[in-house]
């Protein structure tokens, strides 16, 4: 009996993204980073909130607008208190969600993302075909549509450095079998999980 192993992760972000922007103060590119603070205005009965960040280098500061002229009303109560308070759970959510950074016409630096593999789902399925015996087929699932190379993020997860996954793609060592924005798959031999648990 041969056996396939199958293992599922999700890639979620543990930090919030930092932005790439020309900083008028700098007056260069540089780096614009979570204070996870957020800022609120109220005016009459409408309302601006803000998540603010700021330059690595001069802390001039970037707002990123998360609520504009909104109707107070139509906020709820639990998540303004949660702005009020610098709520920091809040401050992540927003800063790993890419619409607001979007709609902020804010650069989202790729590179630079932290992230975590959260092992999602892992079991053992028998199969007819000897050729996949030993195997492990492994999806990263991406709900963030993190901008991260293929190459990159199975090294991260296997444990490996870029340019061995490199060399295993093309020995075949490893095999992609899926790449979409939302995830990946590949096939990778046993070997390919000797550095990991
Ligand atoms: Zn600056």
């Amino acid at each position: 009996m041969s056996y396939l192993r199958k293992i599922e992760y999700e890639m979620i972000p543990s930090d919030s993204f930092s932005v790439i922007r020309g900083c008028a103060k700098c007056g260069r590119k540089t780096h614009f980073t979570s204070t996870e603070k957020f800022r609120v205005n109220a005016n009459g009965n409408q309302l601006d909130v803000w998540l603010i960040y700021q330059c690595e280098e001069c802390k001039h500061t970037l707002n990123l607008a998360i609520y504009e002229r909104q109707k107070v009303s139509s906020i709820p109560k639990e998540e303004y208190q949660r702005f009020l308070d610098n709520d920091k759970e809040l401050a992540l959510k927003y800063g790993t969600e890419m619409q607001l950074f979007q709609k902020n016409k804010a650069e989202v630096d790729a590179e630079r993302v932290s992230i975590a593999f959260v092992k999602k789902y892992e079991a053992g399925e028998s199969v007819e075909n000897d050729s996949l015996k030993n195997k492990f087929m492994t999806t990263i699932h991406n709900p963030f549509k993190l901008k991260i190379r293929a190459e990159k993020q199975i090294a991260m997860v296997l444990g490996l450095s870029r340019s061995q996954v490199k060399s295993m793609l093309e020995t075949g060592g490893l095999e992609l079998i899926e790449q979409l924005p939302q995830k990946i798959s590949f096939l990778v031999g046993d070997g390919g999980f000797s550095q990991t648990d």
